[in-house]
C-alpha cells in the first residue's frame, strides 16, 4: 500500500477524511483485454470532484487517499482482505474523523459487515462505497457515489461502518448487492436507511445509527484476529435433491471450523434423517453451524416445520433476517478470534453491530 501523505500535523489531519482505494470498477480503464484497474486515484478523484457545482465543492470535507499497490477486482477479496483493511483503518483511527473505503461493488457489502464486526464501537464514521461504472465513463455514477461517502464520512454522528450508494446510506450488516446492473445495486432488506441524499442535503437518521442504540458501549479496540485463510468457513445453499454425502463432503472437512446453512422459506429442510445427522454429527464435533433463509426478506424460524426443529436440536444457530454476507462474515469473526465454542454460540446470538 503507498503510504498516506506525511503529515505533520496530526491536529490538521484529524479535521481530515482518509480515503482508502482498494480498486473495483470506480477505478477501472479500459485497456486491451478489458476493464483493470487503474491508478492515480488521487488526481482522478480531485478532478472528479471539481466538475462539481461549486456550491457541492464547498461544502466538501478536506481529505488523503492512500491507495492500495496491488489494486483488485472485488472477487478477489478474501477474509484476509477484510483483514488488512480493518488493520489498516485502526492503525490510522485517531489520525482521521472518518473515513471511505472505495471498493469493487461484487463483494463490497462483504467487507462492509466484515469491517463492521472487526471495528466494533467505531465513534466515527467507515463509509464504503464503489460504483456500477469507472470513474471516468459517460454518465457514471461514480462521482455522485463518491460525493455522498465523502459527506456522509464527515458527519460524527455516524459512528458506524456504512455503505453508501446511489443516494442511500445502509448500515454495513444490513446491505446486500441485489442487482447486477441498475446504478442502485444495493438494498437493505431488512433494516431502514441509516440516511439518504434530498437534494443538495445529505440527511441522517441518528435513531437508526448504532452511536444511538449503543449508547455507553465500550468503545473501538482492535479484536485478537488469527488469519482465516484456508476456507474455514463454508457455505451451503439447499437445493432441491440435495444428498446427505453431499453435505458431508464439505461439512467433515477437517479445515473446515464453521459453516453457513441457507435454507428453504422460514427454516425449512428436507425431512431426511441422512441430512441431519451429517449437520449434528458437523456440530457434534465443534464446528460453529449457522442458518439463514434463501429468501432476501424475513426470518428463519427453525421449530416452525418438525424437520427444522431438528436442526435446532441438532446444535444449528439460528441467524433470525441476518443477511448472507453479515452472517458468513460473524462466522468467520468469531472463528478468527481465540473464543471457545460456547462464547462463539453466544456471541453469534447477540446482536453486536445491529446486524440481527
Ligand atoms: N467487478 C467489479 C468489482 O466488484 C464490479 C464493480 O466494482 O462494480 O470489483
Amino acid at each position: 500500500m503507498s503510504q498516506a501523505p506525511l503529515l505533520a500535523d496530526v491536529q490538521q489531519s484529524q479535521e481530515r477524511l482518509l480515503v482508502i482505494y482498494t480498486g473495483g470498477t470506480i477505478g477501472m480503464q479500459p485497456q486491451a483485454n478489458g476493464l483493470t484497474p487503474a491508478g492515480e486515484f488521487s488526481s482522478r478523484l480531485a478532478h472528479a470532484l471539481n466538475q462539481l457545482p461549486v456550491r457541492l465543492q464547498q461544502s466538501l470535507p478536506a481529505y488523503d487517499v492512500i491507495s492500495y499497490s496491488t489494486l483488485i477486482d472485488s472477487s478477489a477479496a478474501t477474509p484476509l482482505t477484510w483483514q488488512q483493511l480493518a488493520t489498516d483503518i485502526a492503525e490510522r483511527f485517531t489520525d482521521y474523523r472518518g473515513f471511505v473505503v472505495i471498493h469493487g461493488t461484487d463483494t463490497l457489502s462483504w467487507t462492509a459487515a466484515s469491517l463492521a464486526y472487526q471495528l466494533q464501537g467505531l465513534d466515527r464514521p467507515v463509509i464504503l462505497t464503489g460504483a456500477m461504472a469507472p470513474l471516468e465513463a459517460h454518465h457514471s455514477d461514480a462521482l455522485d457515489n463518491l460525493h455522498g461517502a465523502l459527506r456522509f464520512a464527515a458527519n460524527s454522528a455516524l459512528q458506524e461502518v456504512a455503505i453508501y450508494f446511489a443516494g442511500r446510506l445502509m448500515r454495513g450488516t444490513r446491505a446486500i448487492k441485489q442487482h447486477s446492473e441498475a446504478v442502485d445495486a444495493f438494498s437493505s432488506p431488512s433494516y431502514p436507511l441509516l440516511g439518504e441524499r434530498v437534494g443538495d442535503d445529505f440527511i441522517l437518521y441518528p435513531s437508526r445509527g448504532l452511536a444511538y442504540q449503543q449508547r455507553g458501549a465500550p468503545r473501538f479496540e482492535l479484536v485478537d484476529y488469527q488469519p482465516v485463510a484456508h476456507g474455514e468457513v463454508v457455505r451451503i445453499t439447499l437445493w432441491p435433491g440435495m444428498a446427505a454425502w453431499q453435505l458431508e463432503a464439505w461439512l467433515s472437512h477437517p479445515s473446515v471450523k464453521g459453516a453457513l446453512l441457507q435454507l428453504w422459506g422460514a427454516g425449512n429442510v428436507p425431512d431426511n434423517p441422512a441430512l441431519l445427522a451429517v449437520i449434528a454429527k458437523a456440530s457434534g464435533e465443534g464446528k460453529l453451524i449457522a442458518a439463514i433463509s434463501q429468501c432476501p426478506q424475513g426470518s428463519v424460524h427453525m421449530g416452525a416445520y418438525a424437520a427444522g426443529h431438528g436442526l435446532a436440536n441438532a446444535g444449528v444457530l439460528s441467524g433470525d433476517d441476518m443477511t448472507p454476507e453479515a452472517a458468513y462474515t460473524k462466522l468467520v469473526h468469531l472463528i478468527a478470534q481465540p473464543l471457545s465454542l460456547e462464547d462463539q454460540r453466544r456471541r453469534f446470538l447477540t446482536a453486536l453491530v445491529g446486524e440481527r
